[in-house]
């Protein structure tokens, strides 16, 4: 399987390049070139299996011979087996024919894991294979760095380096980034904001000299390796709700649109998937794509679900590419005009291709704490801010529905990784789950660095291991 970049102008590359490389040459994203089918009797057939084994059904198709189908299956397994819930991603009903995905039962307990524990056995892999190391640069306001640090802890051929802003990241969060004690992993505090994180990454993704020096990869969504391990859960959950022969519908918590790509993906696939609902808190950029069909950038105001603070969704040019027939020049003209005015319009067809694969709802702050108390009610069960955005659109969206079409809200993480704002909305501190109890005793390692550039990019060059290893 070759990829192709939505902008057109990268080379194309297979599964174990598109892996390393993560962003295009050109900017873009890689896609694959065709969409892997299944038919309805192998849908039918990943009822009932075991999540890692659906995996390797899922992603084989995506990574061609590049990893043997032994060894993939090797590391899914592996990659699963830490989970805190056997069923790895279990589904819990809380309302007539609604039920909630939850994603959260991995190591830091956010949806991040799902993708991420197996995103790093594959470069593992692949960098054994070429007898090559890489080092990996990424700025994190909360999720993605605790997730990428506690996957690639130990990891022989991969360091990783993990900018957060000083005092800016909840205990939970910053505990879960600091508390691991092997050598090959990273948490820099940086005397600075998470905008000034992100600037130092793309500053040393820019300094080509560095960037070959100490061969630097990324782990953000923009890599389509963990794209691709989130298609496995739509199918799974589809599976156990009747799919093929019932349709299903879901509900997205959504910042950069990954997660909900992965759903259209699995519908590409040959999923039946009946809705699919972009859910998004206050922050509503692609709710307000979809009434008004233009995407148009504004300020980002903080919620109570800070993953999906944010106001551009990088992984929508995927979307774009794909929805205009991928025609590479209109995304290319798209984005340059995303630079130039923070806007840029669809044409009709896009609209309408786009109303047809989405619909779309907002939650307020309002909103968010309401649906918690109220769900806590009704069902006893508790759902942290992010997932409440989604069963907020989803009671939104899908009111007057076929009722027979099942409902699943995607559930992207525990309520005790979010312990005051829960406080908040309910009164009650959610207590981490019991393999978690060390987390907030454990003796914490990190270095606090000036918010200066130099002296940044000096500490990655000291202590990656891939300097000189070719
Ligand atoms: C990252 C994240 C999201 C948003 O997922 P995208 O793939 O960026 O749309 C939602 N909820 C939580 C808890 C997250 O960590």
């Amino acid at each position: 399987m070759d990829y192709v970049s939505t902008r057109g102008e990268a080379p194309k590359l297979n599964f174990e390049e598109v892996l390393l490389a993560g962003l295009a040459r050109d900017g873009g994203l890689y896609l694959p070139e065709r969409w892997p089918t299944f038919d309805q009797d192998r849908v039918a057939s990943f009822a009932g299996r075991p999540f890692h084994e659906v995996a390797v059904e899922v992603i084989h198709p995506f990574v061609g011979n590049t990893v043997g189908r032994e060894a993939l299956s090797e590391m899914a397994r592996e990659a699963y087996e830490c989970f805190g819930h056997a069923a790895v991603t279990p589904l819990v009903q809380i309302d007539n024919n609604r039920f909630v995905l939850e994603l959260f039962h991995g190591p830091t307990l956010a949806f991040k894991d799902v993708a991420m524990q197996l995103l790093a056995r594959l470069m593992e892999h692949v960098l054994q294979k070429r007898g090559s190391k890489t080092t990996i640069v990424g700025a994190t306001s909360g999720d993605t760095g605790g997730a990428a640090i506690e996957a690639f802890r130990g990891a022989s051929n991969v360091d990783v380096f993990i900018l957060f802003p000083e005092g800016r990241v909840s205990d939970v969060q910053r505990r879960m980034m600091t508390t691991p004690a092997d050598k090959n992993v990273h948490a820099i505090a940086v005397r600075g904001t998470f905008d000034d994180c992100q600037a130092h990454v793309k500053a040393m993704f820019n300094n080509h000299a560095f960037r070959d020096r100490v061969q630097l990869s990324g782990v953000n969504s923009i890599n389509w390796a963990r794209i691709v391990a989130q298609i496995t859960y739509y199918f799974v959950a589809a599976s156990a709700l009747g799919a093929p022969h019932r349709r299903v519908s879901f509900s997205v918590p959504t910042g950069n649109f990954g997660d909900i790509f992965a759903g259209y993906a699995a519908k590409r696939m040959g999923l039946a998937i009946d809705r699919l609902v972009i859910a998004s808190n206050e922050n509503d950029i692609l709710p307000r794509t979809l009434a008004t069909g233009s995407y148009e950038m504004r300020g980002v105001v903080a919620t109570t679900s800070p993953s999906m603070d944010i106001q551009i969704s990088s992984n929508f040019e995927r979307y774009l590419f794909e929805a205009s027939g991928r025609d590479s020049g209109a995304v290319r003209r798209q984005m340059e005009s995303l630079k130039q005015s923070q806007r840029f319009e669809l044409d009709a067809k896009l609209a309408a291709a786009m109303e047809q694969d989405f619909l779309a709802e907002s939650a307020s702050e309002v909103d968010v704490a309401g649906c918690i108390r109220k769900v806590l009610s009704g069902s006893g069960y508790l759902a942290e801010p992010h997932t409440a955005c989604g069963i907020h659109a989803c009671e939104k969206a899908l009111q007057g529905d076929d009722r027979s079409v099942p409902q699943v809200v995607l559930s992207t993480a525990h309520p005790a990784k979010f312990p005051d704002a829960m406080e908040g909305i309910t009164g009650a501190r959610p207590q981490l789950p019991e393999r978690l109890q060390g987390l907030m005793s454990d003796p914490e390692r990190f270095k606090v660095l000036d918010n200066d550039a130099s002296v940044i990019e000096a500490y990655v060059e000291d202590n990656a291991r891939a300097i000189g290893a070719g």
